[in-house]
């Protein structure tokens, strides 16, 4: 399900050019937004011959057509923090999808789970055949970046363009940068810097961060700490969570996506019904994630 959604919206955030729902013609200097050309209704040719244009109509019509869309847009990430918190981050960001993948990768490759984590001492990961991982490693970066770049390039070149450099095979100078700044961008942010870049860099996350740690009613993964004598200590909610969250701490961690990947571990490790995490909207101080209910001993406030 998790893996559907982001695989989803990363297709259709590649799309979105192509259906011709956000782009700029860098050859013809022009917006297009849901097919249609975006300008002010006031032309600067209009501007600077017809002095009964006033300044106020020119202010009225760029917060209107400039500001105001362009805060709508703003707007989308503190509105899905405050409701969902880092949802978007765990269900939907394409480059989550790419880190989370690296990290799929890299265990099998490696046995560890990046490049800066000690290898991992579980038999099933050390015994397991490494050298078809390392082949796809090799096809995945060689062309996943640069087609990523080409794609990515719609959102600047006109798709038909794109279509016959392709056709062609003579890339402009502007589709080849494209691919070479894409493939450099994504193999120094997916080998050497992943979740660190969703935790300490990216703006998108922060907003959601704040504005979901904020409202208390916010989703979030609660622990049932009042049932806490059933947990085994088996660890596996902590060694499944990419963000490095410690999902039984009574504290909440800002750095949570709502992935659930700790729910479904808990779920295989006490039955489908006994699992000891649950999505929640708010928090319910009387039951759920409240320090002030003690540890059963079993778990430790990590
Ligand atoms: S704590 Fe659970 S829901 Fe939050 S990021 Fe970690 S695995 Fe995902
Ligand atoms: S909460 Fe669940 S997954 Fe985490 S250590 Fe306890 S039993 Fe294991």
């Amino acid at each position: 399900m998790r893996r559907t959604s982001q695989i989803a919206f990363f297709a259709f955030f590649l799309l979105i050019p192509y259906l011709n729902i956000l782009r700029y013609d860098s050859y013809g200097h022009q917006l297009f937004l849901f097919g249609m050309p975006w300008h002010l209704s006031i032309s600067l040719k209009t501007i600077s011959s017809n002095p009964n244009v006033s300044s106020l109509i020119i202010a009225r019509e760029f917060f209107l057509k400039a500001i105001l869309p362009w805060l709508g847009v703003l707007a989308f990430f503190p509105v899905m923090g405050l409701f969902f918190g880092r949802f978007f981050c765990g269900w939907l960001c394409p480059e989550g999808l790419l880190f989370e993948f690296a990290d799929w990768l890299t265990l099998r490759v490696l046995g560890r789970r990046s490049i800066y984590r000690r290898r991992s001492t579980d038999p099933e990961v050390n015994n397991r055949r490494r050298w078809p991982y390392v082949v796809l490693a090799i096809f995945f970066y060689a062309l996943f970046p640069p087609v990523i770049g080409i794609l990515l390039s719609g959102f600047f070149i006109p798709p038909e363009k794109i279509l016959e450099y392709i056709k062609t095979g003579s890339f402009s100078f502007g589709l080849k940068s494209a691919a070479v700044g894409v493939t450099i961008y994504l193999i120094i942010t997916s080998v050497f810097v992943r979740h660190q870049f969703c935790k300490y860099v990216c703006a998108a996350g922060l907003m959601q961060m704040l504005f979901g740690w904020f409202r208390r009613g916010s989703l979030r993964v609660a622990f049932l700490r009042q049932q806490s004598d059933r947990c085994t200590d088996c660890r596996a909610c902590e060694r499944v969570c990419f963000m490095d969250v410690k999902p039984r701490s009574p504290k909440k961690n800002i750095n949570c996506v709502n992935c659930g990947e700790c729910i479904i571990a808990c779920r295989k490790e006490l039955g489908m019904q006994g699992g000891l995490f649950h999505f929640k909207f708010g928090k319910d101080l009387k039951t759920e994630n409240d320090s002030t209910i003690p540890d059963t001993g079993k778990v430790k406030a990590v």
